[in-house]
């Protein structure tokens, strides 16, 4: 499904920001990135979307090789990919209904997208999508008047309205407080388990990443430092991963509490 290799990703003329050698992410994956800030984790993760262009190397999702991918293809595919940020991208004006919508724009026909017109289907897809994250009483409410949570619900509603087969999270929940937060990534593992797709998740939170995910890859500097289980997370290898970064945060996670800054943004 999604398959890496000898990767390297520039921003600039300057020295890789990613260098992987080879990743492999099958149908049906929960996986956690973890790693500390500027470990390279969003750009993995807009790698797989299409969002940045290697330098050197492959990325093939979904059957197509992004570097030599016609434009067609590559929307295709992009289309397949559910994304959902830490900031929840809504349009404030719209309702939870309009929004959810938007994750249809990738099948729609341009000019009737453009004016806000969707087809049945789209409209029944969308209200499937509601129905799920269980926000159907507030169909017509505008997204500036919802609570965080339920913001980033419809987020997550907009995402499954794509009916994608790979879902991306970049930091999820990092604006959201603990318990929003393992609310909402309760539900980003219960619609993954619903649908048949792969699910790839930056976590600033390794305690989370232990909770939420099926296998955790770890990146340091640019490079994949650890690709494991949960329960081949240990110490040794969070030190590892974040030597030198906020070790109080990774003892309390190692001791099972919750890391001090979990929740803030
Ligand atoms: P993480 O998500 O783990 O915090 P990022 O993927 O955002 O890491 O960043 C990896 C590295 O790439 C960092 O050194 C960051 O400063 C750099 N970087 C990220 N985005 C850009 C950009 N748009 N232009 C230049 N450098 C960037």
């Amino acid at each position: 499904m999604i398959n890496l290799e000898c990767l390297k990703v520039r921003y600039d003329r300057n020295s890789p920001v990613l260098t992987i050698d080879s990743l492999r992410i099958n149908r049906h994956e929960r996986v956690a990135i973890i790693g500390p800030s500027g470990a390279g984790k969003s750009t993995l993760l807009r790698s797989i979307k299409g969002y940045v262009r290697p330098d050197e190397g492959k990325v093939e999702v979904l059957g197509v090789n992004f570097r030599s991918a016609k434009r067609h293809e590559w929307r295709r595919v992009n289309r397949k990919i559910g994304l959902i940020y830490q900031q929840f991208h809504l349009v404030p004006r719209l309702t939870v209904l309009r929004n959810v919508l938007c994750g249809r724009l990738g099948y729609a026909n341009p000019l009737r997208s453009l004016m806000g017109i969707f087809s049945g289907e789209d409209v029944h897809i969308a209200l499937s999508a509601i129905r799920e994250v269980g926000l159907e009483d507030i169909l017509h409410q505008r997204a500036d008047t919802l609570s965080g949570g339920e913001q980033q619900r419809v987020a997550v509603a907009r995402m499954l309205a794509q009916q994608p087969s790979i879902i991306l999270a970049d930091e999820p929940v990092s604006s959201l407080d603990p318990v929003r937060a393992e609310n909402i990534l309760e539900l980003i593992t219960k619609v993954h388990a619903h649908h048949d797709t792969a699910l790839i998740m930056s976590l600033h939170q390794p305690q989370l990443a232990k909770q939420f995910a099926q296998r955790i890859i770890g990146l340091r500097n640019g490079r994949v430092i650890f690709d494991g289980t949960c329960d081949e997370l240990d110490n040794s290898k969070m030190e590892e991963i974040y030597r030198g970064d906020n070790i109080i945060s990774i003892n309390n996670t190692l001791a099972g509490s919750r890391p001090a800054e979990a929740g803030s943004a």
